[in-house]
């Protein structure tokens, strides 16, 4: 057993308000906003009652490894790993591997810390010998003490593009790269066509005691839009007969972190709560805003909770976790 699995669990046991549901859980996330509603709803379930199902539309190639950004986001914070200061990476990391990059006059513009490398080297490792994405997923969430199933969405080779005013650029390079600065103009998902949901997402979706899917506060288009655009993943979304909840990454009009109000406002959308509703219209039961936003609520077709959304603590994203399963069950 490693240090993390000895500390992590005595911590998830002490959140003593766990709460029981009916059934199993599944969360739709992509990195750092969804990953604390994640958190959130595994603290407050009990063991492997939560699946969740994370973007790859994030995964490149750099350096001859493979990364998924959103799986490592997710698997670190759920690990009690991660780095609460950048919101991606590991914390107590340190750096030589990219200071001798840099000596080398190799790229430096995507940030790799020493300790990180590891689930990079050995996810590519086992990639090239044959095993799924899935499966080695599973096999580092086993090994850091995490009892919530992490499903890719796919395990086929599906990527997001952006097309913005300075051309078309691959996810990495719009995001990290470039710091989301360019105008965006298109989302594209380039393997579109070819992907399909790998069989731990759709056996979680259409688990019949389902009591719940929550779609977390993540980026709408460039996180979540692509874990729907996998054929298949959202008939099985639409065939379940669990309530779907989708909580707004929008809080006053404003993403909390990163380009979401950006890109609307890009793409000619209002940054409102009903912008959101309408962008998951044909998904939804009922949508969570922030207290923020309660004048927005009239705005809401459908049932709507207004409550803090807002998770600076570990408490926010138990409270919010357990806000939205309640208003679920509600539905
Ligand atoms: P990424 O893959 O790392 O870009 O992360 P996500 O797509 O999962 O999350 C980005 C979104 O999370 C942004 O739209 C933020 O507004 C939203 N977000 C981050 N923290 C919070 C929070 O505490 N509450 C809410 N409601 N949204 C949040
Ligand atoms: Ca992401």
């Amino acid at each position: 057993m490693t240090e993390t699995t000895k500390q992590l669990k005595p911590d998830k046991q002490q959140s003593s308000n766990e709460i029981r549901m009916p059934g199993p859980v599944v969360a739709i996330c992509g990195g750092v906003g969804g990953a604390k509603l994640a958190l959130g709803l595994y603290r407050i379930l009990e063991p492997d009652a939560l699946s969740i199902i994370i973007n790859t539309g994030d995964d490149f190639e750099h350096l001859g490894l493979h990364i998924s950004p959103d799986i490592d986001t997710v698997t670190y914070t759920l690990a009690d790993l991660n780095n609460k200061e950048t919101g991606w990476g590991r914390r107590d990391e340190t750096w030589t591997f990219m200071k001798s990059l840099e000596a080398l006059d190799a790229e430096t513009w995507f940030m790799l810390g020493d300790g990180d490398l590891a689930i990079h080297v050995e996810r590519s490792r086992r990639l090239a010998g044959g095993e799924s994405l899935s499966a080695i997923t599973a096999s580092f969430a086993r090994n850091l003490g995490i009892s919530a199933n992490l499903l890719p969405m796919t395990n086929d080779k599906f990527s997001t593009v952006v097309k913005t005013k300075q051309g078309v650029l691959s996810f990495q390079d719009y995001f990290v790269r470039q710091q989301a600065k360019p105008c965006v103009e298109r989302i594209d998902f380039d393997g579109i066509d070819s992907a399909s949901p790998s069989d731990e997402v759709l056996a979680a979706v259409s688990q019949p005691n389902l009591s719940a899917i929550i779609i977390c506060p993540s980026n709408p288009f460039l996180s979540i839009d692509p874990i729907l655009s996998v054929p298949g993943i959202k008939q099985a979304i639409r065939a379940s007969s669990a309530p779907v909840v989708c909580i707004s990454p929008l809080i006053g009009g404003h993403a909390v972190k990163g380009p979401t109000a950006k890109i609307m406002t890009e793409l000619s959308f209002p940054t409102t709560a009903s912008a959101i509703e309408n962008h998951y219209s044909e998904l939804i039961d009922g949508l969570i805003i922030d207290l923020v936003d309660r004048d927005e609520s009239v705005d809401i077709s459908r049932p709507n909770l207004v409550t803090k959304t807002l998770m600076n603590s570990t408490e926010d994203r138990e409270e919010l976790a357990r806000a939205a399963l309640k208003f679920a069950k509600s539905l």
